[in-house]
């Protein structure tokens, strides 16, 4: 059942017990032959690989560099670069080439990573080593890290999300309860970064694990504050959490209202890399979903680049029953058509669902979806535009303004899946606009 808690927001079953207070499992890295790093991002941009194949890496080792926005890639295992391997890439939405490390099972480390920083760093340096660290954003969109910090002015705040909103998803929580202090001090090197006042760390009230490990640490530190935010969909989302947080909105980015936005895991990662020298090689998954179709969900820490089966074969998954496993909690994300695709840095998880075999009925124009929208779109108007391929009313539709949060499609009392036509939409709109700005060139 919904329960609207007011326009634009929905209070949704979290399934969050499932796994938030089950303890951490770790991949037993013998059971992980190869590793695959994807040679094309999710923008559809070359990622250069950096060694090749015969070439012996260890973990840390940088193996490939994404020259557009600049992210370097570091190995997650020690062992050999084997030939490059064609998989399904989920985040790009088709198959690409992927380099392939062999797992020697030594688990060699690369002693010096990265480079350490001395102590008072200048806000260059912290982004210079946020850039070679290939930090990307953790909450699931993987834009990377630096470029919201470079050059960037007048910013009063640093919010650290630490919501998580998606159903199912308890990979923040259980991270701020471990690696609060890391947590604090990784966003305090944000604050630096961004020459920012203050940090704010936002979290939803009934996290009450999480919020008493923040507050047992936030005691030794000044200029950084706890901020409890109601339990609603999608407060995790960096527009509507910056107008709960601070009361401010914004057209494009959140630096416009002097606010730079990260997520806690983000932050997390900035420690490790600035303070420790370690580039992000392994990444915590919720493994979860509906009761009947897994038996022992749980989080668990695995190297990038592991496939999503070698991680599932660690479950006791019902395979007698139909079932699809989701890319990402059940809000945001798509079906997997196959299993055999690595898990990458951003990834937060995958969720065993029953398929959906939904009625779908006609439009009872009852605007649900326009109500419901959190990003004040009009969903059946935008479908309608697509449908016919109307470019021009797409745009002045604002559909790229969608945040593809789900919402649309789970209020739609005639079951109409609007959130994967936003989505083609968005994609249609932006290849017409890129093509364009190419023609006047
Ligand atoms: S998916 Fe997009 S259009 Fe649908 S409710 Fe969310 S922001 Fe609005
Ligand atoms: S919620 Fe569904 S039925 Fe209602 S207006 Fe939107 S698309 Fe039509």
């Amino acid at each position: 059942m919904k329960l609207f808690s007011n326009k634009g927001r929905l209070r949704l079953k979290g399934h969050k017990h499932l796994t938030s207070d089950v303890p951490v499992r770790e991949l037993d890295l013998k059971k992980v032959p190869f590793v695959y790093f994807p040679l094309l991002a999710n923008n559809a941009k070359p990622i250069t690989p950096l060694v090749k194949e015969g070439d012996l890496v260890k973990k840390g080792t940088r193996i490939a560099l994404r020259e557009h926005m600049y992210v370097p890639v570091y190995s997650s295992v020690s062992g050999k670069v084997v030939a490059n391997k064609v998989m399904f890439n989920p985040g790009l939405g088709r198959p690409c080439p992927h380099l392939v490390i062999e797992n020697d099972f030594k688990n060699e480390e690369e002693k010096k990573a990265l480079k350490v920083l001395k102590d008072n760093p200048t806000k260059e340096e912290i982004v210079e080593a946020i850039k070679e660290a290939g930090i990307v954003g953790l909450g699931g969109a993987g834009f990377p890290t630096w470029i919201k910090y470079n050059g960037v002015k007048d910013i009063e705040f640093i919010l650290i999300n630490a919501v998580e909103c998606e159903p199912f998803l308890t990979t923040d929580y259980v991270t701020t309860i471990t690696n609060a202090k890391e947590l604090i001090e990784g966003a305090l090197l944000l604050k630096r970064a961004a020459d920012a006042s203050k940090v704010v760390i936002a979290i939803k009230k009934d996290k009450e694990a999480a919020i008493k490990a923040l507050n047992q640490e936030l005691t030794n530190y000044q200029d950084i504050e706890l901020r409890l935010v109601p339990d609603a969909y999608p407060m995790g989302w960096e527009r509507t959490l910056v107008e709960q947080v601070f009361k401010r909105t914004y057209n494009n980015l959140p630096s416009e209202c002097h606010v730079v936005v990260d997520n806690s895991q983000t932050a997390f990662a900035v420690y490790r890399a600035l303070k420790e020298g370690k580039p992000i090689t392994e990444r915590l998954l919720t493994i979860s979903g509906e009761p009947e179709l897994i038996k022992d969900p749980a989080n668990i820490l695995v190297p990038v680049g592991t496939p999503v089966s070698v991680v599932l074969a660690e479950f006791d998954i019902n395979q007698d029953k139909p079932l699809m496993v989701l890319n990402g909690g059940p809000m945001t994300s798509t079906a997997l058509r196959t299993l055999e695709v690595a898990t990458t840095a951003p990834s937060g998880g995958y969720t065993i669902v029953k398929p959906i075999k939904q009625r779908v009925d006609n439009c009872l124009r009852c605007g649900e979806c326009t109500y419901s929208c959190p990003a004040g779109l009009q969903p059946v108007e935008i479908k309608q535009a697509f449908e016919a391929r109307d470019y021009e009313r797409l745009e002045n539709l604002c559909v790229t303004k969608c945040v593809e949060c789900g919402i649309c499609s789970y209020v739609c009392p005639s079951g109409i899946e609007l959130t994967d036509t936003m989505k083609r939409a968005k994609s249609l709109v932006w290849l017409r606009q890129a093509q364009q700005q190419k023609k006047e060139k």
